[in-house]
């Protein structure tokens, strides 16, 4: 084991130390080969190694340049190897790394507080991932029916298309069937009702309903963004049933659409919000947020984290906040979401296999006539990284920085692409 975990550094290093165009592929053979027989095999992965990254640029074992789209699925919404993140954990790394939740250090609260501010919703849980702030989510929602003196009302209401996460509960409120099938049974008394169909979310929300989900924006959904009419009914069917309302902004929250959080730009307060994916800009971090009456019911020991909130990563995740603001990204996402958005709406008029191009700020779908992983596979070759999900849908999720002009050259190379131009 040992000499096999040396072998792959080994080859790594070798690999950098080469002239990189020259650089052969031990490194990628070693890794590969060590993945095959040692890891789960929940990952279809190409035959690349990543070494390192810059803003928007991503290099391999072998030298070759590519131009990050995905950022990591919405994490690196700063690019790769930002200075000041690159400092805050190098800084924070030979202060304090972890003290466990039994004891208090300066930037829980710190970072509580600027959540807070920023969402209007004023408690917060902090945990690791965004699997795990739907999790307290649901937890919240039944344990507050029960300290209410409603112990029957435990069914959750999500949407067709959901994505939720993989744990047990999240699991139980994510729609796709392949994903459930080999897990359950999960969680009962849950009902998926179809988007943007508000008559069925009033026949569906009732005096059991503990809890109702939804994406603002739905992103393994397709890239849908539900309209400010559909959540403000939501929010009405919720108030009228005495159910708790959650907003799951793990990957359309912190800035993503140009606003810190999406459901901003409806006017739709929630009663919980999930927020992780770019919030400590890479390092694993998740939060819960609530209105104050949501919180009381969580009293010492009813809920926890090893690891949620550590030092390090609330660290970070302020020094994520600081650059955001300081650097107007917000500003900027929106500016370049509009510019993008023209650039692929240009493309699907030239392209009759672009069907649609969806999204808000730099959460891009382009719904394609074919398969979209393929289509993602030789933009790989060129050295564009995107994502697919929905089937169709080619996802976009690049830094927040990310030039249009970059994107607007991405627009050109999928149009050759579509047209079966050779690179
Ligand atoms: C990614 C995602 C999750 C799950 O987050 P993890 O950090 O992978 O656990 C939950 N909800 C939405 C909307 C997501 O995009």
């Amino acid at each position: 084991m040992r000499d096999e975990v040396d072998a792959v550094s080994r080859a790594l290093d070798e690999a950098a130390a080469r002239d990189a165009r020259t650089a052969p592929a031990p490194a990628r053979s070693a890794a590969k080969d060590l993945e095959t027989r040692h890891l789960y095999p929940t990952y279809r992965r190409p035959d690349l190694v990543f070494e390192r990254g810059s803003g928007w640029t991503l290099w391999d074992s072998d030298g070759r340049e590519y131009v990050d789209l995905l950022g990591g699925i919405a994490v690196n919404a700063l690019g790769h190897a930002h200075p000041r993140i690159a400092k805050a954990i190098a800084d924070q790394a030979g202060r304090l790394i972890h003290c466990s939740n039994l004891f208090r250090h300066s930037m829980q609260g710190a970072l509580a507080e600027r959540l807070a501010r920023l969402s209007g919703l004023p408690r917060v849980f902090l945990c690791n991932s965004g699997t795990e702030a739907v999790e307290a989510g649901i937890k919240v929602a039944r344990a507050l029916a029960r300290a209410r003196g409603e112990p029957a009302r435990t069914d959750l209401v999500a949407l067709e298309g959901s994505f939720h996460g993989r744990t047990a509960g999240a699991l139980s409120v994510t729609a796709e069937p392949s994903y459930r099938a080999p897990f359950e049974p999960l969680l009962q008394g849950v009902r998926f009702v179809p988007p943007e169909d508000v008559h069925a979310l009033r026949e569906t929300i009732g005096p059991r309903t503990a809890c109702v989900l939804i994406e603002p924006i739905q992103g393994e959904g397709g890239v849908r963004c539900l309209s400010a009419p559909y959540l403000a009914a939501a929010r009405e069917a919720c108030d009228a049933a005495g159910a708790l309302l959650l907003f799951d902004e793990v990957q359309c929250g912190l800035g993503r659409t140009g606003w810190w959080f999406a459901f901003q730009e409806s006017g739709v307060l929630p009663d919980l919000a999930c927020v992780a994916k770019p919030l400590a800009a890479g390092l694993p971090l998740g939060a819960l947020l609530g209105r104050e009456e949501t919180a009381a019911i969580l009293g010492p020991g009813s809920h926890g984290s090893t690891f949620g909130g550590g030092p390090l990563a609330c660290r970070v995740a302020l020094e994520f906040l600081d650059v955001v603001e300081e650097e107007r990204l917000l500003e900027r996402v929106r500016a370049t979401g509009v510019r993008a958005v023209r650039a692929f709406r240009g493309l699907a008029d030239r392209q009759p296999a672009v069907r649609d191009v969806r999204g808000r700020g730099l959460m891009i779908g382009i719904e394609i006539d074919r398969p979209a992983a393929p289509v993602v596979d030789a933009l790989l070759k060129r050295g564009w990284i995107v994502g697919s999900c929905r089937g169709e849908v080619l996802r976009l999720l690049p830094p927040y920085a990310v030039p249009p002009e970059v994107l607007e050259r991405f627009a050109s190379v999928l149009g050759d692409l579509l047209n079966g131009e050779p690179s």
